[in-house]
């Protein structure tokens, strides 16, 4: 069954107008789909319309089935998708509005050795109307319309590799930054990927100016191909290229995370690499203590080391800062959520497990 938050203005325009009904209908049902409401909860459709939809396709794409709040005002959500599935995200307050972290896949194939999205592997991709239902869900659950937003600022940096997903993913950053619709624009999104080189290339040429985060890690290839298998396809300098013809296409500064492990990419000589190998570019570099994945074994490092590592790139002329992690009281890093949802509930699809 298909559903209607995977639909354009004009994908519904041409639906109500298959089923005889006057077109004016379709900015309707597409106000229904924007508020992320069911069909009971329509009251200006006729029966006849509904009635004609209802047995191809779902109004909504999902439903929050747990809500934890942080004190800081962070909230976390498990969303289950219409088949069972369930992914996770994150809503994060801030001064200037309001960001949604939203998940792009079911688990994901890449395989990072500290991630908490990749235990299972991937199960499937999401579709643009399940990334945009996360926004839709969360922006009506906060008291938002599409005129009067909640959610100012999307992050893809959910489960799943968002370039991995490429056509959903780009199709719901249309869908998001549309004028009729809620209407976010794609300067306040950012997407992260952990460096799918080719796919960086068709996006920086997509028209679609997000901003560009790459999960970086290391700064050589030793060291990332250990902790991110991807860079075995995809080495460190395909890497910069591709992101230096994105700064070039859009001219968004780009974005690289990295998150300290101890004993793997968080000593001086490691810092070194990393400000010789962005010397020159105009990037920042956002630092993260790795939050520990049990399964996974891997730590952050200690506090005042962390500051350490920032003032050596500071001194080298790298912008770089620590990037809080919120909303620690109620869970740790990406993909927790649901793994500890999954070990609970053994009937939900959890894909292979790992070996
Ligand atoms: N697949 C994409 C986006 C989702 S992951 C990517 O890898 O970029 C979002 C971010 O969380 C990435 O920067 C990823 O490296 C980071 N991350 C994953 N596990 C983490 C952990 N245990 N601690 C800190 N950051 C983590
Ligand atoms: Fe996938 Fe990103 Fe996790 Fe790597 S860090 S396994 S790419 S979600």
């Amino acid at each position: 069954m298909k559903c209607l938050q995977d639909l354009t203005f004009e994908e519904i325009e041409e639906l109500v107008v298959s089923l005889g009904q006057p077109k004016f209908r379709a900015g309707q049902l597409y106000d229904l789909q924007m508020r992320h409401k069911e069909y009971d909860e329509a009251t200006n459709l006729p029966k006849t319309l509904i009635d004609g939809i209802k047995a191809d396709y779902f109004a909504t794409s999902l439903k929050i089935i747990e809500r934890l709040v942080g004190k800081d005002g962070t909230e976390k959500y498990l969303y289950a998708l219409n088949d069972g599935n369930v992914i996770e995200g994150v809503f994060m307050p801030h001064r200037y509005g309001n960001t949604l972290c939203v998940s792009t896949q079911v688990g994901c194939r890449m395989g990072c050795a500290f991630c908490a999205s990749g235990l299972g592997g991937l199960i499937r991709n999401l579709t643009a109307g399940e990334i945009i239902g996360q926004v839709l869900c969360v922006n009506k659950l906060h008291g938002g319309t599409p005129k009067d937003r909640a959610i100012t600022n999307v992050v893809l940096m959910g489960s799943g590799e968002p370039l991995d997903n490429y056509d959903e993913v780009t199709k719901f950053l249309r869908l998001l930054s549309a004028e009729k619709g809620i209407n976010i624009s794609l300067r306040n999104v950012s997407l992260s990927t952990s460096g799918l080189v080719p796919k960086i290339k068709e996006l920086a040429n997509s028209n679609l100016p997000v901003v560009l985060t790459i999960s970086l890690h290391a700064a050589t290839d030793e060291k990332r191909s250990a902790l991110m298998p991807v860079n075995k396809a995809y080495p460190i300098k395909e890497l910069i290229d591709s992101a230096k013809y994105y700064f070039d296409k859009t001219r968004r500064r780009v974005i690289f995370e990295y998150a300290l492990v101890e004993g793997k990419n968080s000593d001086k000589k490691s810092a070194d690499e990393l400000a010789r190998l962005l010397k020159g570019f105009p990037c920042h570099v956002n630092l993260i203590n790795l939050n520990y994945v049990k399964e996974k074994g891997l730590r952050g490092i200690k506090g005042n080391y962390i500051k350490e590592f920032i003032d050596n790139l500071n001194k080298q002329g790298i912008s770089a800062t620590l990037r809080h992690s919120m909303g620690n009281d109620i869970d740790g890093a990406c993909g927790q959520l649901r793994v500890k949802y999954l070990a609970e509930h053994d009937n939900v699809n959890r894909g292979a497990d790992e070996d």
